[in-house]
């Protein structure tokens, strides 16, 4: 069956061809750690986190890489402001190192709460600032760069197809609005290397060029290249990568390798604010998803939500949406515990099944057929082995949870006793007494080696 995915880089769906056949390679931008994530930017890697499984569906073994920008992120896209890194650090009056360690821990910890898949590597940018120059030293090489009085820029002018990917009108940026240029040539010029200057910093480093920091997309292009090689099959974020960030690594990569490094570009839309806004780390409140657990909301409920829309469809938070979603897991979790082992699971639902899942990744349509099949003839046997196939790429973790079963009153505890008592002693009469009082008082019984064992009906 054909994989289906939705190309940025083309503005087509594609159908998925690996470089390398059974094998995919799967980069994605993360977070920047200064500060935790939001469920807006968790989005973004459970939409990575479902491609990675529907890829393993088709039989792919994927590597997963996640970059952790732990340097360089200004607090402007273009290259003006300050380090993120070294903001939060005055905010927290922690340093700059000790502040990506943490909030790279917590951001673990969340994707872990999701059952989101760990990647096979966590790319550090402060662990790849030799790759990174390098690269820089590869465009340099290349005549793509030049230095100003502030750091070393990417030339985007000498580079013919640069914004093909968000379709940027080069013109219009450049005679369009004014735009502070300081000294670079063009406002879509970015910074590879900036230099220290004057500014105390706690992140620097020496280059061929000066004592500084690497800019924000070089680290992407100098660690995808070291673990995935010069070209990939594809490379993913959330779509406010589009016109800056993932234009700025395909320039840099053109330059070095004359293509692109990715054969594929996907993006997630992005999770929005009542009122229209997308959630954001800069602007203000945001929810964690530790927030969702203080009010009683099941990371997986967040999941369940997610998968609820389609990752190329925006989504708007609200707290009522997230109780259906939980509402929605609860029911799903109990059907899945009441069905009985022991069947296989059925060929006509797993092939509609993953028919919506690869046409590019459609997890709503797959979950309204998840519905129907519970409602369905299939057997209930079926039913649960087809639920736990679909549980491998869905990731709601249904095996794994377990009904917290209601405290069994005293009295009702004391008839169980006192009948796993009577059948020891052979009293079968007395045992069936105690069974039909059990059985009124809400309880269905069964005999099992260990005892009696009651369920309420
Ligand atoms: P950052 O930590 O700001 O570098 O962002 C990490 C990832 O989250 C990036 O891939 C962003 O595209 C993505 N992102 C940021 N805001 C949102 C949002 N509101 N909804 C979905 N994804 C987002
Ligand atoms: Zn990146």
């Amino acid at each position: 069956m054909e994989l289906m995915l939705y190309d940025t880089y083309e503005r087509a769906l594609r159908p998925f061809v690996a470089l390398q056949s059974g094998a995919a390679g799967l980069y994605a931008c993360g977070p920047t750690v200064y500060d935790y994530a939001h469920i807006g930017n968790l989005r973004t890697y459970l939409f990575g986190d479902v491609l990675r499984r529907v890829l393993a569906l088709n039989g792919y073994a994927v590597r997963h890489v996640i970059c952790v920008t732990d340097v360089g992120h200004l607090t402007s896209d273009a290259d003006t402001g300050e380090d993120k890194m070294e903001k939060g650090s005055r905010r927290t009056s922690k340093s700059a190192w000790d502040i990506a360690a943490f909030y790279t821990r917590a951001f673990q910890q969340d994707i872990a709460d999701l059952n989101i898949l760990a990647p096979a590597v966590w790319a550090h940018a402060t662990e790849h600032i030799q790759e990174q120059i390098d690269f820089i030293a590869g465009i340099e090489r290349k005549g793509f760069s030049y230095r100003t009085e502030d750091g070393i820029y990417f030339d985007t002018q000498k580079l013919e197809r640069y914004g093909h990917l968000a379709r940027l009108k080069i013109e219009g940026l450049q005679s369009g609005h004014r735009v502070e240029l300081r000294d670079k040539r063009s406002p879509t010029d970015f910074a590879l290397w900036k230099f220290s200057g004057d500014a105390q910093r706690q992140m620097e480093w020496d280059s061929p060029w000066g004592r500084g920091f690497p800019g924000w997309h070089i680290e992407c292009s100098a660690m995808s290249t070291r673990y995935l090689g010069a070209l990939f099959d594809i490379h993913i974020g959330g779509e406010d990568h589009i016109p800056v960030h993932h234009t700025n690594e395909i320039a840099q990569h053109e330059a070095c390798h004359a293509h692109p490094p990715a054969r594929y570009w996907l993006h997630g839309a992005f999770l929005k604010v009542d009122g229209g806004d997308k959630m954001s780390k800069s602007a203000g409140e945001f929810l964690r998803l530790a927030t969702l657990s203080e009010r009683g909301v099941d990371p997986l409920a967040y999941r369940y939500l997610v998968l609820s829309a389609h990752y190329r469809s925006p989504l708007t938070f609200s707290w009522a949406a997230l109780d259906a979603a939980q509402t929605a897991l609860n029911r799903l979790r109990l059907a899945y515990h009441r069905l009985p082992e022991g069947g296989q699971p059925d060929a006509h639902y797993q092939q509609a099944l993953q028919a919506e899942l690869n046409q590019d990744l459609n997890t709503p349509r797959a979950l309204a057929l998840m519905w129907e099949l519970l409602k369905s003839d299939v057997s209930e046997a079926a039913q649960k082995a087809t639920l736990r196939w679909l549980d491998e790429v869905l990731g709601l973790g249904l095996a794994a949870w377990t009904p917290a079963l209601p405290a069994v009153p005293g009295e009702v505890q004391a008839m169980v006793t006192a009948r796993d008592l009577a059948r020891q002693e052979k009293r079968w009469a007395d045992a069936d007494t105690l069974r039909l009082s059990i059985e009124d008082a809400g309880y269905t019984v069964r005999d099992t080696p260990a005892g009696t064992s009651i369920q309420p009906h």
